[in-house]
């Protein structure tokens, strides 16, 4: 039924959680597991007048947020397991780039956390969890 899981890691928590749900259906589906990631940087800021501008993160900042993020998704994906991954780091908007990967990986299913590192409890699932329901073609399993 799954030949390919793409499983989004933002390094949280949720998605660890989500990862290794991803890993158990990975195995037992014979799947093959690709991890996808947007690192997202904090930007600085720098002050012109009386306003703070933001900065945004060089390439190198976003290539080693990538990189370490990965690092520690494969280390799981392990513990979990799975030996066997494809990691996938896109900049930009994180839910675009958890879409367009799976569109073009022909992916059959998409796993996420329903939270991320965001964690504002007032709302029920996250901004990128709700961006990629609505517009992924495959299935998309949010967990808890
Ligand atoms: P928000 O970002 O809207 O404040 P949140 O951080 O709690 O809320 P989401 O960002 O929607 O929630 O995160 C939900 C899930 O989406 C995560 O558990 C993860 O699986 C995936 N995800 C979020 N951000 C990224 C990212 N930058 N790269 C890859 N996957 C991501
Ligand atoms: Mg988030």
């Amino acid at each position: 039924m799954f030949k390919t899981i793409i499983a989004a890691y933002d390094g949280s928590d949720h998605a660890q959680q989500a990862l290794a749900v991803a890993c158990d259906l990975t195995s037992k589906y014979g799947a093959a597991l690709h991890i996808a990631h947007t690192p997202q940087v904090a930007s600085e800021t720098m002050m012109v007048g009386y306003s703070a501008v933001p900065l945004p993160p060089s390439a190198e900042e976003l290539e080693k947020a990538g990189a370490e993020a990965m690092q520690k998704a494969v280390a799981i994906a392990r513990e979990h397991g799975v030996d066997d991954v494809v990691t996938h780091v896109q900049p930009g908007d994180p839910g675009r780039a958890i879409v367009e990967y799976a569109k073009a990986e022909n992916a059959d299913l998409i796993v996420m956390g329903r939270r991320g590192l965001g964690d504002f409890g007032s709302l029920l699932v996250g901004s990128i969890t709700h961006k990629v329901s609505q517009l992924a073609e495959c299935a998309v399993l949010t967990v808890k």
